[in-house]
């Protein structure tokens, strides 16, 4: 009665302009009651997201793929599942190389004679351990060293800048991360002994920012590294006195073929096993210079706490699927294994988390086009969150990729990048950096996400008690 009155007031109060333009509106999606409330229990309670997020990052602590570090995630991560009553949990193996880390260290040896902070990007061939020395040829970008006649090269320690800044869609990952994905090949293929960039990060610490690059084209494996932001100024700065720079560079790793990686996978299964899966996850897989609290622990961690809220609350028409993907870091490996085993099974939705543990401001999804009332109705549940709405936007994941190519349709809940570029890949990326409660907003929103896309959740129905 309240709201008709104040409704009945405003229409008399508004001009009549107003009135018919407001009438031309498609009447508004009303968040569902039974989603709201989980919603609003998620954003103002959940512990599940930190409570993985915080035992993962100490009990197994960094995670490189296919290293004992990460089958003992592994045995965490099915402990966990099955301790919090999901079904069907389960390990399922893949092989892949596996490259690991050895001594590094580089040092300016003239005309300045100092040490710079660095670190070996991932499958970098090896100097072994008494290093290269070589000049420096500098490259303000990856076009710049495209362009350049192999003489200027061969035989040199290739350098390349760039300036990437901090953005809220992290839009400068795309364009600068070049110098790390092909800036190695280029250079190897021009005849350089060994290659360093400035790393691809938007802080000022002498944290160096690790991330996978391939040799391609017949391009022979160098040495290749990422020197820290502050490092690399500091290596302009020395090149711009116009001498003749050289380096000592130390870069030892190791690679073999065969490596023993995998996915974990449960489930909250739905009241209609025919009916198409809503699959969400992260990668269990981290860098090896840190515990990847935030790349990507909290990933795992705010979909799996959003599908127990959906499970505490009762039964969902649809199946929800996790899976922690094994080896996304060196090159997507779990992502691929995963849509091989199922990529032509039925989904309502795909959708993952990898992009760090702060607030989600925005989203996209496909629903827009294909099922317009659903992506009304999850727009409508997320906004009370801040979330608005991307009619842009696009799929985003490396994980749940291949399993969108064969025909899934995604959600992306776009978290925001700001700072997410000053620990990508980097040392620092510790559980101290993940806010509680942006985290708690994350696991709202997949909640308000799952909820509305379960086909409606029973609560009479709840899932049978584990033994
Ligand atoms: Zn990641």
């Amino acid at each position: 009665m309240k709201r008709a009155l104040i409704a009945a007031l405003l229409i008399t109060a508004a001009p009549a302009a107003a009135q018919q333009s407001v009438a031309s509106l498609p009447p508004p999606a009303i968040a569902d009651p039974q989603i709201a409330a989980l919603r609003d229990d998620a954003v103002a309670n959940d512990h599940y997201a930190w409570d993985i997020v915080e035992g993962l990052t100490t009990e197994v602590g960094q995670r490189l793929a296919a290293t004992d570090a990460e089958a003992r995630a592994r045995d965490w991560a099915v402990k966990r599942l099955t301790a919090m009553g999901f079904a069907n949990v389960h390990v399922e193996p893949f092989t892949m190389p596996v490259w690991t880390r050895g001594a590094e260290s580089a040092e300016i040896v003239s005309p300045f004679p100092q040490k710079l902070a660095i670190a070996a990007l991932g499958y970098s061939g090896s100097t072994g351990p008494n290093g290269i020395t070589g000049q420096i040829v500098y490259f303000p970008s990856v076009d710049a060293l495209r362009a350049a006649p192999d003489a200027e090269v061969g035989g040199k320690i290739v350098f390349i800048d760039h300036n990437m800044q901090p953005a809220q869609d992290g839009s400068g990952y795309g364009q600068f991360g070049a110098p790390r994905r092909q800036g190695p090949t280029i250079a190897s293929l021009k005849g350089a002994i060994g290659i360093v960039i400035r790393s691809i990060g938007t802080d000022h610490h002498r944290n160096p920012h690790t991330g996978v690059q391939y040799f391609t084209d017949g391009a022979k494996s160098i040495p290749a590294g990422a020197l820290t932001v502050p490092d690399a100024e500091q290596l302009v700065r020395i090149l711009k006195r116009g001498r003749p720079v050289t380096m000592h560079l130390t870069l030892v790793s190791e690679k073999h073929e065969g490596g023993k990686s995998g996915n974990v996978i449960a489930e909250v299964p739905g009241r209609d096993p025919k009916a198409p899966i809503l699959l969400v996850g992260g990668h269990l897989d981290s860098w090896d210079l840190a515990t990847g609290a935030i790349d990507d622990a909290s990933g795992i961690a705010i979909t799996t706490a959003a599908a127990k809220h959906i499970m505490d609350a009762g039964r969902p028409r649809r199946t929800i699927r996790i899976v922690w993907f094994g080896a996304e870091e060196p090159g997507g490996f779990g992502g691929n294994a995963y849509a091989k085993a199922h990529g032509k099974e039925s989904y309502a939705i795909a959708g993952e988390s990898d992009f760090g543990a702060d607030r989600i401001w925005r989203f996209s999804s496909q629903l827009l086009k294909s099922d317009p009332a659903a992506y009304a109705q999850l727009a409508a549940s997320l906004a009370p969150l801040g979330i608005t709405k991307n009619d842009k936007g696009d799929a985003d994941g490396t994980d749940v990729d291949p399993t969108i190519q064969a025909g899934a349709p995604w959600v992306s809940l776009n978290q925001d990048g700001t700072r997410y570029f000053d620990y990508h890949h980097t040392p620092d990326d510790t559980l101290d950096k993940i806010d509680p409660v942006q985290l708690r907003q994350n696991v709202a929103a997949w909640t308000a996400m799952l909820a509305s896309l379960s086909g409606g959740i029973e609560s009479g129905a709840k899932q049978p008690k584990r033994r």
